[in-house]
C-alpha cells in the first residue's frame, strides 16, 4: 500500500482521493486506472485473437443425432431436425468462405423449439454447442428491452457470448446463442390494430437484425453503453440462434388451423387423422405468428420443432441413461469417498413416481435424489465404517418423507 502524500502515477490522483492506491517499485496505480487498464487489455487481446480460430467439429446429421442421444433422452423429432439444421448451418458457414458473387446464397437456419419448461430445450442447445466446440450462451428474452429502456438490450447477449469465447471475436462469430422464453415477448393479440403490446413487439424488432445477420457494436463489458467505452464489432451472420419457449396455449392455435384446413378430427378414413393429445408435433411457423410473434421474426426463425412432454418412461430413462445421468453422477460422488452406491430398480421407479405426482418433471428428479441422499452424504464420509450403500425402495420411501418436497403435500 502507498503512504500518504503519494499519488497515482497514471492519472495523478492523490492517495486521499482514491479508495485503493497500489504501490509498485517506483510507481503507484489507483483503482480507476486498474479498471481502465483491464478494459484496454481485453480490447487488445480481442484484437489479437481475431486471427486465431480454434477448430470446430462438424459431424454429419446422423452422427450429430447419435451424439445428442448420449445426453438427450427421447425427443427424436427435435434431435433429427436440429441435427440437420446445425449441419446445414455450418456447411453454409464453410461455403460462404469459398463462395463467389454469383453463387447461391444459403440462408441462415435459426431454430425455434416449442415445448414445456424442463423438457430439455436448453440441454439440447447446450449439447449441440459442446459437440461443435463453439462458444455458447443463454439469454432470457424476458430480460430484454428495446434500446434505451431499463433492462438488458440485445447487444448484451453478444457481449456475453464474447466473454464465453474469451474475447475471441472470430470464435464468437460462429457460436450458438440460446434465447429462452421467446414466447414471452409475443404480442398479446394476433391483430396488431387492436392491442399493440409495444414492449414485446419492440424487443422482437430489436432482435430481427441480430438474428438475420448484422454487424453489431458490442460493449465488451456488457451492460449499459457509456460514451467513452470502445465497442467491439461482431458480425452475427454466422451465429446460430436457437430460441425456445413454452408457448402456452399454442396447441389451440394448432387445433384451429388443422380444423380450418377441414381435414382434421374426422373419423372418416379418407381424412388424415390427427393425434389430438400431441398437437405440438404439427407445429408450423403459421402457429407462431398466430401466437403473437411478428411475421418478420417468424421469417428469421425458419426451423420450427417441438419437445414432447416427458412421460414416465422418459423420466425413468433420464435417471440412468444420459452420459452424465443423475445415477452416474451420484455413484461417482460416492466413489470418490470409496463408497459403492447401488440403486435398486424399484427405488428408481419410486423417484420417478414422486416426480410425476408432484409435477416436478426432469428438474425435480435431481431435487428428489438429492433429498434422499442428503443423510448418507452427510454421515458416510466421516463415519468411514461402511464401504457400500444399497438404495432400496424402503430406504427412498423413508428418506423421501423427510424431504421438503414431501412437506409440500401437507401444506
Ligand atoms: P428447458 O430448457 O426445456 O426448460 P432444460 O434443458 O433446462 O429444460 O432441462 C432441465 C433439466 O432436465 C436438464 O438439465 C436435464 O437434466 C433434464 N432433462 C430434461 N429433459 C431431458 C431429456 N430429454 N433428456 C435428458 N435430460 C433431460
Amino acid at each position: 500500500m502507498a503512504k500518504s502524500g503519494e499519488k497515482c502515477s497514471f492519472c495523478g490522483r492523490p492517495k486521499q482521493d482514491s479508495t485503493i492506491l497500489i504501490a509498485g517499485l517506483d510507481a503507484h496505480i489507483c483503482e480507476n486506472c486498474v479498471q481502465q487498464a483491464q478494459i484496454i487489455l481485453q480490447e487488445e487481446l480481442a484484437a489479437d485473437k481475431h486471427k486465431s480460430l480454434p477448430d470446430y467439429n462438424v459431424l454429419k446429421p446422423a452422427e450429430i443425432k447419435r451424439y445428442l442421444d448420449q445426453y438427450v433422452i427421447g425427443q427424436e423429432d427435435a434431435k433429427r431436425v436440429i441435427a440437420v439444421a446445425v449441419y446445414n448451418h455450418y456447411k453454409r458457414v464453410s461455403h460462404a468462405k469459398e463462395a463467389t458473387a454469383d453463387d447461391v446464397e444459403i440462408e441462415k437456419s435459426n431454430i425455434v423449439i416449442v415445448g414445456e419448461t424442463g423438457t430439455g430445450k436448453t440441454l439440447l442447445a447446450r449439447s449441440v454447442a459442446r459437440m461443435l466446440n463453439v462458444p455458447f450462451c443463454i439469454a432470457d428474452a424476458t430480460a430484454l428491452t428495446e434500446a434505451g429502456y431499463v433492462g438488458e438490450d440485445v447487444e448484451s447477449i453478444l457481449a456475453r457470448l464474447l466473454q464465453v469465447a474469451d474475447y475471441n471475436v472470430a470464435a464468437a462469430e460462429r457460436g450458438i446463442i440460446f434465447i429462452d422464453e421467446i414466447d414471452k415477448i409475443a404480442r398479446k393479440s394476433d391483430n396488431p390494430s387492436i392491442t399493440r403490446d409495444v414492449s414485446g413487439e419492440g424487443v422482437q424488432q430489436a432482435l430481427l437484425k441480430m438474428l438475420e445477420g448484422a454487424i453489431v457494436n458490442v460493449p465488451p463489458q456488457g451492460g449499459r453503453k457509456h460514451p467513452e467505452q470502445k465497442m467491439i464489432q461482431i458480425n452475427t451472420q454466422n451465429i446460430l440462434f436457437i430460441t425456445g419457449g413454452a408457448f402456452d396455449g399454442i396447441d389451440k392455435k394448432i387445433a384451429n388451423r388443422l380444423q380450418t384446413n377441414r381435414i382434421g378430427f374426422k373419423t372418416d378414413k379418407k381424412h388424415h387423422q390427427y393425434d389430438k393429445d400431441n398437437l405440438l408435433q404439427y407445429i408450423s411457423p403459421v402457429d407462431l405468428k398466430a401466437f403473437g410473434l411478428i411475421p418478420e421474426l417468424v421469417g428469421r426463425l425458419p426451423i420450427v420443432t417441438y419437445m414432447q412432454s416427458l412421460d414416465r418412461t422418459i423420466l425413468r430413462r433420464i435417471l440412468t441413461e444420459p452420459k452424465n445421468s443423475l445415477v452416474k453422477q451420484y455413484t461417482k460422488l460416492f466413489e470418490l469417498d470409496n463408497i459403492k452406491l447401488i440403486f435398486e430398480n424399484d427405488a428408481l421407479d419410486f423417484i420417478v413416481d414422486k416426480s410425476i405426482e408432484f409435477k416436478l418433471g426432469a428438474r425435480g428428479l435431481r431435487s428428489i435424489v438429492e433429498g434422499i441422499l442428503i443423510d448418507p452424504m452427510f454421515e458416510m464420509p466421516s463415519s468411514g465404517t461402511s464401504k457400500s450403500l444399497r438404495i432400496t425402495k424402503g430406504f427412498v420411501e423413508d428418506k423421501f418423507q423427510k424431504t421438503s418436497i414431501a412437506r409440500l403435500k401437507v401444506a
